[in-house]
């Protein structure tokens, strides 16, 4: 299950990408970057000694605060994309949870797979995915087109998006804000990147332009350039 996906490395932090500024980042707490993490740790957590998904997250899971609120992301994100418990998970909490975590794209992979799984599906009213003929209008740029500083501009027009501005950007479809976000995070790590190659310094670049892939992967296809 997603075990081709390289998910040890440290990863900058999708927030303040590592430069702290004034005060320390609130999402990061000041670290600048988030660890990597193993599948089956999270599924260790998510999953009873029978391998079936567990009903409710477990009080006192093993692990790390990163880890344990990873775990967490996918076993709610699971359970709402296979069509359970929609009420229990408000959209705005899934819309936050793990905001700034370079793996967020891993993490709703494999709550895809998980529910799946579990659920039979991960197309569930409440869930990420759109259906084919209902794709609504985006505005989405092509960001390879863009200088550093439009580049910027999207980021912090969208990076904490108003419902009305998400709405303008991907359409009205679920978790639009959290859409928002991350193409805002894109947006940033595109322009992080460019000033690092310009700098000369190629590797962090590289760590940045690895970020973007990811981000862009875990996009609907609809909503890529
Ligand atoms: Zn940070």
């Amino acid at each position: 299950m997603t075990s081709a996906i390289d998910t040890s490395k440290e990863l900058p932090c999708g927030f303040c990408h590592g430069k702290q500024e004034k005060h320390p980042c609130l999402i990061c707490e000041g670290k600048g970057s988030f660890p990597g993490f193993k599948l089956k740790d999270i599924l260790a957590i998510i999953l009873t000694k029978q391998k079936d998904l567990r009903k409710s997250f477990p009080r006192n899971p093993q692990g790390d605060d990163t880890l344990i609120l990873r775990a967490n992301y996918v076993w709610k994100l699971a359970r709402v994309f296979g069509g359970q418990d929609t009420g229990m998970v408000s959209t705005l909490a899934l819309d936050i949870a793990c905001t700034g975590d370079p793996y967020r794209p891993h993490l709703e992979l494999i709550a895809q797979v998980v529910s799946d799984k579990f659920f039979g599906t991960h197309k569930a009213p409440a869930g990420a995915t759109f259906p084919e003929d209902e794709k609504p209008e985006n505005n989405v740029p092509n960001f390879e087109g863009m200088s550093h500083d439009e580049l910027t501009e999207f980021w912090k027009k969208y990076h904490r998006a108003s419902r009305a501005d998400a709405t303008f950007l991907v359409g009205e479809r679920p978790r639009k804000t959290n859409l928002a976000a991350t193409l805002a995070a894109y947006a940033m790590d595109r322009a992080c990147a460019m000033k690092l190659r310009e700098e000369g310094d190629i590797k962090a670049a590289e760590t940045y332009e690895h970020a973007m892939q990811l981000r862009y992967e875990s996009l609907p296809v609809d909503l890529r350039w």
